[in-house]
């Protein structure tokens, strides 16, 4: 079966779910497809941070410049994604004095809002700080919700006619001459359909090379793993960066109930398959103590990866389309000597009839979560001239669709809800993040075939202190009833609803182990051997992981079972 649309976007990060948008506004009918869950890519595995562009001031001008002016467009269009923190940046007695008294003026020559205020009243607001801390600068950073972002974008497109269909994997175009005819899609039960289009859009990210690679193009990626440490709690209730060159764990981010310290920048073969190392966690918490004293000391709840969509251009990109991109801001100034900070955070458009001869197939690389929305513009414009439209950019000034009363949501909202319906029972799946059983049916109504997985990013399940341990087995259960009351029979396959509950609950404890055995030492090991004695050995669930025993020293590491 061959299905046509005007344009098909690859991939369902923040940048394909920015131009599915922006192309449906101007009047194309368009297909994103992305092959797992929508916003399981990097932007659903980053540090969270809405930059003002305080971080690239003297390093990347250009990248400080598109940062803060988009910060300002997605305050606007995107309120509710947002929770608006402040940013700090600060010097603490290891912080070069040369940097931090270049600091204003450089924000200044690159228009990011910088006000320097009195160490003291920095202190006083945030008082788990450095006391050594000299000097405080306060930017507009903020932090930024992906999945509510991308869901936001996928309402607006498909308000405009567009589709999504997750879980569908690029695997090949079948191509004639110099022009892309159509798409070949595989879906996770194995089938396979065609989809014709005027044009083929990777918005893939860090596989922007392997999805140029089946096109018969060239895109050379430096995929680069970035691993962060998610703390139980805020220790900071503002995003708080060291007044530095860009360096490793100089960054506390506080997201929802907890504070995340990031990141590190390691160049990595395969953007599927990195590890964290106990090596990775030691540095970030020793560079972290430099920001908050004791920080070692407080409990961990997991760590994560991310791959970073880097790209290096061939050549010095030109302004204009000349070399096949556009959109490049500026390359990077000198690299801070290690791993791929030296590449540009800029992006670039890539047209490929110019670069490789392929006629009706772009590539968007590069750039950062904070600026999809113009990765996405820059993109549609592109893709607009190819079709020969003159229709104009709207997604800088319409705001998005489900922003509610403009305000970001927190833990209290949920708890306020349910008291507004009437309070008592609320039938808690998961406590840690207040997720009723009310809750997880309006999901799952919305989104259903998904994984326990698929819940986590769209209600936080599971993303608590207990890190699943007490809800896993409450949402395997409801899916399973699910099954039984044949709203989905067939989804229940082979070996029925009690292997299917299961093999949900493994799929999602799995994932969330990864998180914790880079991290097993202290209470989270015992926290780990608890959850894994609840299901193992209560439940008899087979196939539950066990935590392996790793000491922050990176000692004693071995597999516990
Ligand atoms: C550790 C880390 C921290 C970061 N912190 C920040 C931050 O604080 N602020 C910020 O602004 N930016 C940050 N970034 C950068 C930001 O996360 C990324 O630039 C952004 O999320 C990239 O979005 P994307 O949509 O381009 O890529 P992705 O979100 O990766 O989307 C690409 C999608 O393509 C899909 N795909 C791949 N191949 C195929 C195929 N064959 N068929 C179908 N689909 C396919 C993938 O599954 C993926 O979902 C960080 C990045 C990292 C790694």
């Amino acid at each position: 079966m061959t299905a046509t649309f005007d344009v098909l976007v690859i991939g369902g990060g923040a940048t394909g779910a920015g131009l599915l948008r922006d192309l449906s506004r101007r009047g194309l009918h368009c297909l994103l497809v992305e092959k797992g869950d929508l916003g399981s890519g990097t932007s659903g595995r980053y540090h969270g941070l809405l930059h003002s562009g305080g971080r690239y001031v003297a390093k990347d001008p250009s990248a400080a410049r598109e940062c803060i002016a988009e910060n300002r467009i997605l305050r606007r269009i995107a309120p509710a994604c947002i929770e608006d923190t402040g940013g700090w940046f600060v010097a603490t007695p290891h912080d070069p004095d040369d940097y931090v008294d270049g600091f204003a003026a450089a924000c200044a020559a690159t228009g990011v809002d910088c006000e320097e205020r009195p160490a003291a009243e920095l202190l006083r607001r945030e008082p788990a700080l450095h006391p050594g801390i000299r000097r405080a600068f306060r930017v507009p950073d903020a932090t930024l919700e992906p999945w509510q972002l991308i869901e936001a974008n996928l309402a607006d497109a498909r308000a405009h006619g567009a589709e999504a269909w997750p879980y569908r994997r690029l695997v090949g175009f079948d191509r004639r001459g110099d022009r892309l005819l159509a798409a070949r899609i595989a879906d996770a039960q194995g089938g396979e359909e065609q989809v014709s289009a005027a044009c083929f859009v990777s918005a893939t990210g860090a596989w922007a090379g392997g999805v140029a690679a089946l096109a018969g193009a060239e895109v050379k990626m430096s995929p680069g793993k970035g691993t962060m440490l998610v703390f139980n709690e805020r220790m900071t209730d503002t995003v708080v960066n060291r007044c530095h060159r860009p360096g490793d764990g100089d960054i506390m981010c506080p997201v929802h109930t907890v504070a995340i310290l990031g990141t590190t920048d390691i160049l990595v073969d395969d953007p599927d398959h990195f590890e964290i190392t106990s090596a990775e966690v030691v540095e970030l918490l020793a560079e972290g103590e430099k920001l908050f004293p004791g920080l070692s000391r407080r409990r961990l709840l997991r760590a994560y990866g991310g791959v970073r969509p880097l790209y290096k251009p061939p050549e010095p990109p030109e302004p204009s389309e000349a070399a096949g991109s556009v959109g490049a801001g500026g390359a990077a100034g000198a690299g801070s000597g290690g791993g791929d900070r030296a590449i540009s955070r800029s992006h670039y458009v890539i047209d490929h009839a110019a670069a490789d001869g392929i006629a009706g197939f772009v590539s968007i690389v590069g750039g950062k979560l904070t600026t999809y929305r113009l990765m996405a513009e820059q993109t549609a414009d592109l893709v607009c001239r190819k079709l020969g439209l003159a229709e104009a950019s709207t997604t800088a000034r319409e705001v998005l669709p489900d922003q509610g009363d403009r305000r970001h949501y927190w833990l209290g909202d949920r708890l306020a809800e349910h008291e507004a319906d009437g309070g008592g029972d609320a039938d808690l799946i998961c406590e840690c993040e207040f997720v009723t059983r009310a809750g997880l049916e309006r999901f799952l109504d919305q989104r259903w075939p998904c994984s326990l997985d698929d819940v986590r990013r769209g209600t936080r399940l599971g993303m608590g202190p207990c890190q699943g341990g007490f809800c896993t087995f409450r949402a395997a259960g409801i899916v399973a009833q699910r099954l039984a009351t044949g709203r989905d029979a067939a989804g229940s396959g082979e070996g029925g609803i009690a292997a299917a509950a299961d093999a949900a609950t493994v799929g999602f404890l799995r994932e969330r182990y990864k998180g914790g055995r880079p991290i097993a030492w202290g209470r989270q090991l015992q926290e780990l051997w608890m959850t894994s004695g609840l299901y193992w050995g209560t439940l008899g669930v087979a196939g539950i992981p066990g935590p392996s025993r790793t000491s922050p020293d990176g000692r004693g590491t071995r597999a516990a079972r």
